[in-house]
């Protein structure tokens, strides 16, 4: 396993859109392998393919300790309810914003043995799809946070937006 380079909010391919993968190679099981111990290096519970610079629709989350999600190809199929919450990006380095969300959310992916599978949670996990598969549409959270606070290297706030 490798641990890969996060490119950070500037970079041009965050803002691609992914395409789907065609099939489940063992090159795509290395490359969520890689994802989720990427994620967990940098204490992330979501990260996308884009993230790490490769345009493909693939997503690894891990909302709940040792319960990891590698989801390829995902589609969210039903959504319900609203959540406020804070919400941050290893890619976006030292901000962290005010974004709403469905408070529930249906997944429908292919896991990493190309089977289909269908899976269904709330709050934090749905928080975490959400933004994940924004990604994948080249979308970042501060492109539709209400308020995005900035802090120094110390954790300090220096700057708060709110948006109308
Ligand atoms: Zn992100």
């Amino acid at each position: 396993m490798a641990i890969l380079k996060i490119l950070t909010d500037t970079n041009p391919r965050l803002r691609k859109i992914s395409k789907e993968v065609d099939s489940v190679t063992p090159k795509i099981q290395t490359l969520l392998n890689d994802m989720v111990e990427t994620m967990r290096k940098h204490q992330g519970v979501g990260l996308a393919a884009p993230q790490v610079g490769i345009l493909k629709r693939i997503v690894v989350i891990e909302t709940t300790p040792d319960e990891v999600h590698k989801f390829i190809n995902p589609v969210i199929i039903e959504s319900a309810g609203e959540q406020v919450g804070d919400e941050g990006c290893l890619s976006v380095p030292l901000k962290s914003g005010i974004v709403n969300r469905p408070n529930y959310v249906k997944v429908k992916a292919l896991n990493e043995n190309g089977e289909e599978i269908i899976v269904e949670g709330t709050e934090l996990f749905a928080r975490c799809v959400c933004h994940e598969l924004d990604h994948l549409e080249g979308i970042l959270y501060t492109d539709i946070a209400n308020k995005i606070t900035t802090y120094d290297e110390d954790g300090n706030e220096i700057l708060v937006e709110e948006k109308k």
